[in-house]
């Protein structure tokens, strides 16, 4: 056993913190070990105070981990998964990966002048992600000015100055981008969106673009409201929770908690999924003496290792086989819901009466047997929750796969009563509520009505740019200037060569940070890094002490309030940062001049009280947010079975059966995370559960498909993506794993496999980049060629090429 594998499997605790890593691990060597049975344990303590105390020291871990998720603390800034009630709140209510999260952000490593002074960013940019993360919090703004080679300090006012100048000097408002981060406030999305639209623009992406886009269209309009149905109590009291596409134990590790009281209250679960994920099959609950000594639950009582693609079908079969249950009498739908509250029933019931069962098993992969278990499940349950998350939301027919768990969940009546529903898990902490606030390149009609009666300004009324045409404005010379809100546009985005290209063509790119990334070191003409405050820290501003709000995955809005000193003295608050940009960039542009961004900045009740007269279900704002527990946004499909659709009813569609297929001697490829990692940040190169450390270059492989291909785990292939415009996609010397996925589904982690994503490749109707179904072939390393672009194929090829990929079929 190696020495890197045993500190992988016992973390050694410091004694004090430790200063950031200077290098890096060889990305493509790899340690294996098991994959664990169960998720959390013990293990996750001593993780949890491995990397706290390396990152912040024992005295100030305890007093900042203690405050996480608390009624009068911070809530974390990893993933969207709800709060218990304020009463039923335990100690330490986060997990390992929330722990991770903020001693990244509460981190004693700093990133001043010094540090850019010694380092030219053509340096930087040879470091991997792991490596930027590690150096700690920026402390100062800094700019890199035209052909400069090294950042270099900035007062504030000169960067608002400079920021100001280039908007203002744009053709048109629409040159301009605004990208926001999931971690943004919702005080702090208000006032970016208003400052977009006073400017003149809706181009407002957001990393939802790239996630759950596919659930907010396809909900919107099938219950007439983008976002779940459900409540935690929901969670614990349903008969049957369903996990489709969902890894809980890496990217909502507290969803297990929920989980086991729901399996203690006699719940079934099932899993479906490409990957035996630890998460889905049992759990050792840290705070509770069993899950310590290794006896802790187990979840999954059916696992349904699904091909990649197949879920569609597989809720096809589903209804299919409710409906012939239906037909021969049996009481499995609830007919009075239909009939109140539905259409569509009578054309989704032929079109499932005359479902293909050859192309289930071909888009499935699955067991007939066991797909009869589960309908058998679904028929006998009367409170049913179906939860999902990327695994479904980005392939290319996510849009019409979410309606068909939708159309499974209303035939059964199973939304709008306690212990059922619809359960998106969101990824990051306040990407909702960002949404709530108007971060949307599509400004819904009441909403820019709003704005305008509330500050007297014209909005814009167009569509603005979603993440992906944006990157394609920028590609083109539409888009010429680039704000980001918080994020990591660089590493997050799809097709990196050519998002990176478009990136470096623009005139200024703006980055509103706490930590280093890739987005600062791929950088346009000038670039701008503009430090800003965490959560963990005091947001002190002329009124006093500001706390922020935000909004979970189930509606919940709450305040947050963080306690620690600022990173440095220099720190602004995201607020503030907004306001002082927007103040310098609208003075004397009329009526959009005259908003008062000074008050909003001084005291935050004054964008929640904004907020309250133009975001729906809002009222009351500040006085709400100040209960404890905060309050939960309306939703009228779990509050009262009311549907905003034209039709005032649930809509039941009618979608047909499509898959993912590839060509004889191809794979399909998804991304996915290590559980080292949260999005674009990378805590360690430990991905613990699937017995995995080392570097993340890697591929998994099913052990048949590389017997098949001729290869073995440990060799090196160059995995390449060809697509149907003849182009294909590359990334190379990736060391390939035998892993238990299912043959024909390869997985490597997010984001070293971005560049196989080809910025073509997007959901119908959501436009969300497809990064669960690329397909792919391995070549020994070495033997790719040379560049991706489509003229290093040779003369007479095209066709052949063209007709070699075939990324979807439609029955
Ligand atoms: S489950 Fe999510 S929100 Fe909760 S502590 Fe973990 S990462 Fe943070």
């Amino acid at each position: 056993m190696s020495e890197h594998r045993r500190r992988a499997m016992i973390p050694i605790v410091p004694v004090r913190p430790t200063a950031a890593p200077t290098h890096d691990v060889d990305p493509t060597q790899v340690d294996r070990g098991k994959i664990k049975s169960k998720a959390a344990g013990l293990t996750a303590i001593a993780v949890t105070a491995q990397r706290g105390m390396e990152q912040m020291g024992a005295r100030r871990s305890f007093a900042t981990l203690r405050r996480i998720n608390q009624a009068d603390g911070f809530d974390c800034m990893g993933c969207a998964w709800p709060d218990p009630h304020p009463e039923e709140r335990s100690f330490a209510e986060f997990c390992e990966n929330g722990a991770k999260a903020v001693a990244e952000e509460a981190t004693l490593r700093r990133v001043g002048p010094s540090f850019f002074a010694e380092h030219p960013v053509a340096e930087l940019s040879g470091w991997t992600d792991y490596l930027l993360g590690q150096q700690g919090r920026i402390t100062h703004p800094m700019v890199l000015r035209d052909g400069g080679t090294h950042y270099e300090p900035i007062s504030w006012d000169d960067a608002y100055a400079l920021v100001a100048e280039r908007l203002r000097g744009l053709a048109s408002p629409d040159e301009a981008v605004f990208y926001t981060s999931g971690r943004a406030s919702n005080e702090a999305a208000f006032a970016y969106q208003l400052f977009a639209r006073a400017f003149g623009t809706n181009n407002l992406p957001d990393c939802s673009n790239m996630c759950h886009e596919s659930t907010s269209v396809a909900l919107a309009e099938v219950i007439g409201i983008g976002k779940g149905s459900v409540s935690l109590d929901d969670i614990h009291e349903a008969e049957l929770i369903l996990i489709a596409g969902q890894n809980p134990g890496t990217n909502h590790p507290r969803m297990l908690t929920a989980l086991e009281i729901a399996k203690r209250g006699g719940a079934t679960i099932i899993a479906v999924n490409p990957l035996p994920e630890t998460g889905l099959r049992g759990f050792d609950n840290p705070q509770k003496v069993k899950g310590l000594v290794g006896l802790g639950t187990e979840l999954a009582d059916e696992f349904l290792p699904i091909r990649l693609g197949g879920d569609l079908a597989l809720f096809q079969a589903i209804g299919s086989l409710l409906v012939a249950r239906h037909d021969a009498g049996e009481d499995v739908f609830d007919t009075d819901f239909i009939e109140r509250h539905t259409a569509g029933f009578e054309e989704w019931a032929a079109h499932m009466r005359e479902l293909d069962w050859d192309l289930v098993d071909e888009a499935t992969s699955l067991d007939r047997a066991q797909i009869e278990r589960v309908a058998e499940l679904f028929a006998t349950s009367r409170k049913t929750v179906l939860c999902w998350a990327m695994g479904v939301t980005q392939h290319r027919h996510a849009v019409a796969t979410i309606k068909e768990m939708a159309n499974v969940a209303l035939v059964q009546g199973n939304i709008g009563k306690p212990g059922a529903g619809l359960c998106p898990v969101r990824g990051h902490s306040n990407v909702q509520g960002d949404r709530t606030m108007g971060i949307w390149e599509k400004l819904p009609p009441h909403f820019g009505d709003a704005l305008e009666a509330e500050f007297g300004i014209d909005v814009p009324r167009e569509r603005g740019l979603d993440v992906v045409n944006s990157i394609r404005a920028m590609r083109d010379g539409e888009a010429k200037v680039l704000v980001g809100l918080g994020g990591n546009f660089a590493a997050a985005t799809p097709d990196t060569e050519v998002t990176h290209d478009a990136l470096r063509s623009v005139d200024l790119v703006v980055n509103i940070s706490t930590k280093l990334n890739r987005s600062h070191v791929v950088v346009g003409h000038t670039s701008l890094i503009l430090p800003t405050l965490g959560r963990t820290e005091r947001d002190e501003q002329r009124s006093g002490l500001q706390g922020v709000t935000v909004e979970d995955s189930m509606s919940s809005v709450h305040l947050s309030h963080g306690r620690l000193e600022p990173a440095g003295p220099e720190l602004r608050s995201e607020v503030s940062i907004i306001s002082g940009i927007a103040a310098a960039t609208l003075a004397g542009q009329g009526a959009a001049g005259e908003i008062d961004w000074a008050a909003m900045a001084d005291d935050y009740s004054v964008i929640r009280r904004h907020i309250e007269r133009v975001v729906p279900g809002c009222e009351a704002y500040d006085e709400k947010v100040h209960r404890p527990g905060g309050f939960v946004l309306p939703h009228p499909p779990r509050d009262s079975r009311t549907f905003e659709t034209p039709s005032q009813r649930a809509v039941l569609t009618v979608s047909p059966l499509q898959m993912v297929s590839a060509p004889e001697g191809h794979l399909v490829l998804q991304s996915l995370r290590s559980h080292d990692q949260f999005n674009t940040t990378i805590y360690g190169h430990d991905d613990r559960y699937r017995g995995i450390s080392g570097g993340r270059e890697i591929v998994m492989v099913h052990p048949d498909d590389l017997a098949t291909l001729g290869f073995s785990d440990g060799d090196h292939v160059d995995v390449i993506a060809p697509w149907p415009d003849g182009t294909q996609r590359v990334v190379r010397d990736f060391r390939v794993v035998s892993y238990p996925t299912v043959r024909g589904c390869v997985a490597a982690y997010y984001p070293e496999v971005n560049p196989l994503v080809a910025l073509e490749s997007t959901a119908v109707g959501s436009n969300c980049p497809v990064s669960k179904a690329v397909i792919v072939r391995l070549v020994p390393a070495g033997q790719a060629p040379p560049h991706s672009a489509s003229d290093d194929l040779e003369a007479g090829d095209d066709s052949e090429k063209r007709s070699e990929v075939k990324p979807h079929h439609l029955s």
